[in-house]
């Protein structure tokens, strides 16, 4: 019996920008607990997947 597959696809844009924002806010967050260069790497490459502002 297969039960519910919760589709958490993106209803609204709102919700595709909201999760955008805090992914990006939770990058910097980290970065600034586990400043780890391997992490800073990918974090780094992230920022700039999602358009956030880096440098
Ligand atoms: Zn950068």
């Amino acid at each position: 019996m297969t039960t519910a597959t919760t589709t958490k696809t993106a209803a609204s844009p709102l919700s595709a920008i909201l999760f955008t924002a805090m992914l990006g806010t939770g990058l910097v967050f980290m970065l600034g607990v586990a400043q780890s260069q391997t992490l800073h790497d990918a974090a780094h490459d992230m920022r700039h997947a999602t358009g956030f502002a880096c440098h």
